[in-house]
């Protein structure tokens, strides 16, 4: 069994930057460095196998106790130093590193090694650094390894600074910090499980222990639970000499970017503290002063930079930056110590930074021949994208955060609460910017939301019709923020805080984290960027997948052109019947039972529609446009308010009884598996035939407009049988055979369906006899295979994962093993039938860069989603095409 002991320094690195699965992040590039011949304290690393066989006893066994003590030994040969002995007494640190980055979650415990003797020693030629190294050490060995709660130990230390009149710590001379230091002891001593370990030893294994114990802490547990990651994997742990930054003012402690991490700028950017340890930069007990003068300058901070003051250091330090990041080929985030002018690295990671920084160091690392165009797009996360094209809130800015829902559709925005879809219209007539605050949207509210600035809704879940239109508009929208309660009624929305929020009160929406705000908070525009630009040029270059826009306007439209969008692969017609004027129409049109009434109804709605698909088609000229029928259950057209009824009653001419039988007759228990999709076309042929025509008239005008054919295609919603399909073939067919009769005109158009049932999926084969082509919509498909409502798990779905149902949201993440497996066998049988057939999605997951992968791993022809995520898909698409060239 190999003892799980790795050391480095001085030219030996047992491991290197590949290892972090085994030696953690840290240690990997510690080894990798030590290699490098860079100037890196030595030390030694406890693996990954270690951790493993520490957790099932909670302590180290003997062999491993041994091969540590071994270690030890060659670290005090290495020093040329005793451990917590002799006149330079050699001091550790003891850092924890996994194999994924957790910044600040673990723990990380310094100076361990000084006993008494050391102490001592130490005192001798410099007493305040003594006493400054033990009041580290004491509280973090005691919190971490001796069961000290940290904020009775931090109370009793805040109690005695108190008593003493003293604000500042770290200014204080040696006989103080020696007095802070034994009354810590004596806390330590009684309220601890275990007396202070005195030996350097023992101290050393009680650290290790904590460490990894830190692994299972509440801290490392949140964070995880926040970033969704695995909880097996555990830390390696780095024990390392000490070098001391709290050595004087010829020493320091600091962190550098090897690249602006806020702008992506090419220069050395950071922070350091003279006289100080690691941990002082990120507690943030003191401000550090900037590296360079233009980070002084940015930063307005009139302290002296590093370069002024400790010159030989900083010089390494930028020279040690660059070999890195050639090393690594990407930007670095390195901490460093200079102990008495001499510099020291610590750590060297990938730096995290802004999406945009990273957008443009990619960018010009690739331009300037340092990694591949594949590497530039594969290292940036598609969903990153989105923050580029949206207003964001201000990160720094102070908040009262009112409510907590699923961040639906991204970006931010502040406006005036608003709880119905007229208060909405009426306040963006006066120019005024609306948040509209619904327990759930129905589309009938859809003028509402086109009005809104941003949405709030209590239900729903991201495939929630206020998801999916407030992303479609790019509209900032929250769904699904149950914590929160809406009287519309009494016009208040009462936080998870008790605390009302009323009609025309100032509400921030921040639809990328979820998050409702109270008050208008500061927001930071996108600006336009040229690396983007480049980047998205090399990704389109690079793909074999379309990207098409779900559009339903004209506007919409146009927009999905701008942000590169290969045509429309889905205009939801059913939004344009709530527009004034033509709902009353519409609702003629179902419930009249006289032939006449039916044809004043289509008389008014079939120039509407003309109109309305003219308008649509003619923005993405050249490029392909699919136009989806009549797709919603009835019932969700017909009049619900007492007035809206006597009106319509009105308009038939029949009266308010008559009508209202009409409607009951059309009640249905579960409208959402009865009449909807292309059983309204069956049982309602009016209305599908009245969309073809004005959409087959559209096209030739928008043909004669644009001197170029309209590539265009029909598609029938929520199909379920091969029967159904030929229907509309033959129906639609002689539509257009009418339409040459009349105008001597026809334009070339494609039949297709979306397979929104499991059925449809298995029976692709013979459903593609007809269909040219198939558009797979996954919410409804993921609806009706889990048999999970996908307007109301919003409420349970954060609680149904939570207890372990579920691992994710299959309307957020596509659920690959079963509707993906549906999705595998429509497109097998479908092809089967039809090699050249059509294959694409434009359910919701269609933007997501997961569900993309899985869809070239089908070998479809294009994925389709709201215009605003056209970019991330585009990304993740050139992602996609790459991945599937190296899987062969
Ligand atoms: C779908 O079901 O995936 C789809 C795109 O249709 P809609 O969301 O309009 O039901
Ligand atoms: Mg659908």
């Amino acid at each position: 069994m190999s003892t799980g002991v790795h050391r480095f320094g001085a030219g030996l690195a047992e491991g290197g930057a590949g290892d972090a699965a085994l030696l953690g992040g840290k240690g990997a590039n510690l080894c990798e460095m030590a290699a490098m011949g860079l100037p890196v304290p030595p030390g030694f690393i406890l693996d990954m196998d270690v951790f493993r066989r520490w957790r099932e006893t909670g302590t180290l066994d003997n062999a491993t106790r041994a091969a540590v003590s071994n270690a030890m030994r060659w670290l005090e040969r290495e020093t040329d130093r005793v451990f917590g002995a002799g006149e330079r007494p050699l001091l550790v640190a003891v850092r924890s590193g996994a194999p994924v980055s957790m910044p600040g979650m673990l723990d990380t415990i310094l100076n361990v090694g000084l006993t008494e003797a050391a102490h001592a020693a130490i005192a001798a030629r410099d007493p305040r650094l003594a006493e400054d190294c033990r009041r580290r050490l004491l509280p973090a060995l005691a919190t971490s390894a001796l069961g000290v709660d940290v904020d009775d130990l931090d109370d009793a230390v805040d109690d005695w600074l108190l008593a003493k009149g003293i604000d500042r710590i770290e200014a204080q001379d040696a006989p103080t910090l020696a007095a802070l230091n034994a009354h810590m002891l004596d806390v330590v001593e009684e309220e601890g499980d275990a007396p202070f370990p005195e030996t350097a030893e023992a101290q050393l294994f009680d650290v290790i222990d904590a460490v990894f114990a830190s692994w299972n802490g509440h801290r490392a547990r949140r964070y995880r639970a926040a970033q969704a990651m695995e909880d097996g994997t555990g830390t390696a742990v780095t024990v390392q000499a000490m070098v001391l930054g709290n050595l004087g003012d010829a020493s320091a402690t600091g962190v550098a970017f090897t690249r602006d991490p806020s702008t992506g700028a090419p220069r050395l950017y950071g922070e350091y503290l003279l006289d100080a340890q690691g941990d002082d930069v990120v507690a943030g007990i003191r401000t550090p002063a900037p590296l360079t003068e233009e980070d002084a300058a940015a930063t307005r901070s009139t302290m002296p930079p590093m370069r002024d003051v400790l010159p030989d250091a900083f010089a390494a330090l930028a020279a040690h930056a660059a070999t890195l990041e050639a090393h690594f080929r990407e930007a670095q985030d390195i901490e460093f110590t200079v102990e008495d002018g001499t510099l020291w690295l610590l750590q060297t990671r990938a730096a995290k930074t802004t999406a945009r920084a990273g957008v443009r160091i990619a960018v010009e690392m690739a331009t300037g021949g340092a990694i591949t165009r594949d590497e530039a797009l594969l290292r940036i996360a598609p969903g990153d994208l989105e923050q580029l094209l949206h207003p964001k809130v201000d990160p720094a800015a102070p908040r009262r955060v009112i409510a907590r829902g699923l961040p639906a559709s991204p970006g931010a925005v502040s406006g005036e609460v608003v709880f119905t879809p007229a208060e909405a219209e009426a306040l963006s007539a006066k120019g005024r910017a609306a948040i509209l605050v619904r327990v759930e949207t129905s589309p009938e509210d859809i003028h509402g939301m086109y009005a809104a600035a941003g949405v709030l809704t209590v239900r729903g879940g991201m495939t929630s019709h206020a998801a999916v239109v407030a992303r479609s508009l790019g509209k900032p929208c929250i769904c699904g923020a149950g914590d929160a309660r809406v009287d519309v009624q009494a016009g208040v929305l009462t936080g998870s805080d008790g605390k009302p929020v009323r009609r025309g009160d100032i509400l921030t929406v921040d639809g990328t984290s979820g998050e409702a705000m109270a008050g208008a908070l500061p927001m930071i525009e996108p600006e336009p960027d040229a690396a983007l630009a480049t980047l998205m040029g090399w990704a389109d270059a690079r793909r074999r997948m379309r990207v098409r826009a779900n559009a339903d306007t004209a506007e919409e439209a146009t927009v999905a052109r701008r942000l590169g969008a290969d045509g429309i692969g889905l205009c939801r017609t059913e939004h344009a019947f709530f527009q004034t004027g033509r709902l009353a129409a519409l609702q003629q049109l179902i419930l009249s039972d006289t032939p006449d009434a039916r044809r004043r109804a289509l008389t008014v709605l079939l120039p509407m529609q003309r109109a309305d698909f003219t308008a649509f088609m003619a923005p993405m000229h050249g490029l392909p446009v699919c136009i989806r029928l009549l797709d919603p259950p009835i019932h969700e057209f017909l009049p619900r308010t007492e007035a809206a009824l006597r009106d319509l009653a009105r308009d038939m001419d029949i009266s308010i009884t008559d009508l209202r039988g009409r409607i009951e007759e059309l009640g249905e228990f579960n409208p959402m598996l009865g009449r909807r999709g292309c059983r309204i076309g069956l049982l309602f042929p009016e209305i599908y035939d009245m969309q073809v025509r004005a959409i087959f008239q559209a096209a030739l005008a928008v043909e004669v407009e644009e001197e170029s054919a309209v590539d265009l295609e029909i598609m029938v919603p929520f199909v379920s049988t091969d029967r159904e399909t030929a229907l509309f073939g033959q129906r639609f067919e002689a539509i257009a055979a009418s339409l040459r009769h009349e105008s001597g005109r026809m334009p070339t158009w494609r039949l297709g369906v979306m397979i929104e049932t499991p059925r449809a999926a298995l029976r692709c084969d013979r459903i593609c006899e007809d269909a040219h082509f198939v558009s797979f919509g996954t919410n409804d498909l993921t609806q009706m295979t889990y048999g999970l409502s996908r307007d109301d798990t919003g409420r349970f779905i954060r609680d149904y994962i939570a207890r372990g149902g579920l691992a994710h949201d299959p309307f957020h993440q596509l659920d690959v093993e079963g509707v993906g497996e549906l999705m595998r066998i429509g497109v097998e049988r479908g092809r089967a039938t039809r090699p050249d057939l059509t294959v694409a999605v434009c359910g919701e997951h269609g933007g997501d860069a997961q569900t993309i992968r899985f869809c070239e791993s089908l070998g479809m022809d294009y994925v389709s989603c709201s215009p605003y995520r056209a970019p991330a898909a585009r990304l993740a698409a050139a992602q996609a095409t790459i991945a599937q060239e190296a899987e062969r």
